[in-house]
């Protein structure tokens, strides 16, 4: 707990936007040249600032429909820093029409992950006009993806913790089928209710729906990849390609395990209370 009280009250060495936006645009422009020389070796030359209180670096980690999306939304409010998805980025530009969208279609379409190349882009673009707002600190959620991606990140800043969200796969599946987004607020709902029974001595799961108001209820739109063959594609690429990034952050002592027990309600109390904020709630909630 003295470890996780560390992480939460201060940033360690956080660079700012610009920096990693630069240093992960340097990497997107030139991953062909980077990928036979040490990715390192142009990009670790920024100027370091003070920690500062909550200025989080925070990464979650989890399976497709677990839920990073909600609680990383749901922290990045409390603490004031935000919440930077790179599947929302790419949504955004398959959206946009732009000239990459009809390849990224095809990929996110198909569960697949997109080239480094493109993230890096996305995600340095998110990043310089969050600076450009006066953002600071970040939670991402849905990147690194791979080890390739966190040993990047791990080159052009230091992250201070990693959430990696549990939930046994049968549920994750059923999550994903329920998933409902409304078209004209973007708020995302779930209608799926969940019970099933605890399995090698694991408690029962039970998850009532996030429904949605009234008025965005004949808005509700799936999102393409939420079919069941395409999210259990996504959840074979997640145990090839995103577990290994577990044992990545493991290895230096960043990573929390959260295993949810259940929907919001039992599980957001339990979240701030591992992570060590469940004080800052009642403070918040006194002050109020
Ligand atoms: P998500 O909303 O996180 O499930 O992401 C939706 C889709 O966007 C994924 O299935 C991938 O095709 C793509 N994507 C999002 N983040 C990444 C990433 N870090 N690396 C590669 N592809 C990504």
């Amino acid at each position: 707990m003295a470890a996780l009280a560390r992480f939460t009250k201060s940033s360690s060495l956080s660079l700012s936007f610009s920096s990693i936006a630069k240093a992960l645009y340097f990497y997107s422009s030139s991953s062909a040249a980077i990928a036979e020389s040490n990715p390192y070796s142009q990009i670790n030359n920024f100027t370091r600032k003070d920690p500062k209180d909550w200025n989080v670096q925070w990464v979650f980690l989890g399976c497709p429909g677990v839920g990073k999306g909600t609680y990383a939304g749901r922290l990045s409010k409390f603490l004031g820093v935000p919440h930077i998805a790179t599947g929302d980025l790419v949504r955004e530009e398959l959206a946009s029409s732009g000239p990459m969208s009809n390849q990224l279609a095809e990929i996110v379409n198909q569960g697949k992950l997109v080239s480094d190349e493109i993230i890096f882009n996305l995600l340095s673009k998110r990043l310089e006009a969050g600076e450009a707002k006066g953002e600071s600190g970040f939670i991402l959620d849905g990147f690194p993806r791979t080890v390739k991606q966190a040993e990047i990140l791990e080159g052009v800043t230091d992250i201070d913790l990693v959430v990696n969200l549990k939930l046994r796969e049968d549920v994750l599946l059923e999550k994903c089928l329920g998933r409902r987004i409304c078209s004209q607020c973007g708020g995302n709902f779930n209608v799926a209710s969940i019970n099933v029974k605890g399995k090698n001595g694991n408690p029962d799961v039970s998850m009532a729906p996030l429904l949605p108001p009234s008025h965005c209820m004949s808005k509700l739109i799936t999102r393409a990849d939420d079919t069941e063959e395409v999210v259990k594609a996504r959840l074979r690429v997640y145990n090839e390609k995103s577990q290994p990034v577990e044992d990545f952050y493991r290895s230096q002592g960043k990573l929390l395990e959260f295993d949810l027990p259940g929907g919001i309600t039992e599980s957001w109390p339990k979240l701030l209370e591992a992570l060590n904020l469940d004080d800052c709630e009642e403070k918040q909630s006194a002050a109020a």
